[in-house]
């Protein structure tokens, strides 16, 4: 069965988005370091464990899991959009969240100090937003797929903050008939029924698509799941540590060529 449609995750799949968030951390730190002397990296390591375990504290950390939406995703997202009512929980809890996760990451290094941790959080929240990064060959893929496969964009997280994402790099919205986003949808990758309701929007049956993704636990776990064959992205030499395979791995996203 030859390939008619090809479904691309988002998130460093075609957007560079850890290098984003490790950008605005370390110049949101390094920041933080000139006004009270923490050594940036600590702090990092400090706010990134402190989000990760008041995120997991709230009341929706079982749906953010579910819709796919990380703990530093929350520490920049406004949670504006999406029907469920656990959006508007998030949209309360947010502003405290990120405040919270800052302030006890300096207090971690011994500076007590929550105005510097309210005005870190929202720098952070600006560092990130001044860096949508796409990688190279986003662009170049896409064109070269448009026009002879129909193009879908598959994407875990929050209706605003996949949005925004998505705002950031104008040139890239185009090239798609579809966009998927989880918390518009309801459930989350890996669960069948958003690869059932991408094929549905496709037209096409599950031998006739490619699932594109960086993630094993979400993107081919539900690509295999649903039947669909999955490709895994994975430029960093990341060692498979599931107990199931891609159908196919690559390292550069111009090998999707010799699959159709
Ligand atoms: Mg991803």
């Amino acid at each position: 069965m030859s390939i008619k449609a090809v479904m691309f995750d988002l998130d460093d799949t075609l957007l560079w988005d850890d290098k984003s968030v490790e950008e605005a951390f370390y110049e949101t730190c390094l920041y933080a370091s000139k006004q009270c002397g923490v050594d940036p990296h600590e702090l990092e390591t400090s706010v990134r464990n402190e989000a990760r375990k008041l995120y997991e504290s709230y009341e929706t950390y079982p749906f953010t899991k579910m819709i796919g939406i990380n703990p530093f995703e929350g520490l920049w997202a406004n949670f504006n959009a999406g029907d469920q009512p656990e959006f508007r929980k998030l949209e309360e809890l947010a502003p405290g969240y990120r405040k919270a996760a800052w302030t006890k990451g300096l207090a971690a290094l011994g500076v007590d100090d929550s105005e510097l941790g309210a005005t870190l959080s929202d720098k952070f929240g600006a560092e990130r937003r001044s860096r949508p990064y796409m990688y190279d060959e986003t662009i170049q893929v896409l064109t070269e797929l448009k026009g002879k496969v129909k193009l879908l964009l598959l994407t875990n997280g929050c209706p605003s903050l996949q949005q925004e994402k998505l705002d950031g790099v104008p040139d890239l919205v185009p090239f798609f008939d579809h966009i998927i986003i989880s918390g518009a949808f309801g459930k989350g990758k890996p669960d069948a029924t958003i690869f059932h309701h991408a094929l549905s929007q496709l037209d096409v049956s599950a031998d006739e698509a490619l699932m594109v993704g960086d993630k094993l636990t979400t993107d081919i776990k539900g690509a295999l799941s649903a039947g669909i064959k999955s490709v895994w992205i994975n430029r960093n030499e990341k060692v498979n540590d599931q107990s199931f395979e891609p159908d196919v791995e690559i390292k550069h996203l111009t090998e999707i060529y010799e699959l159709l």
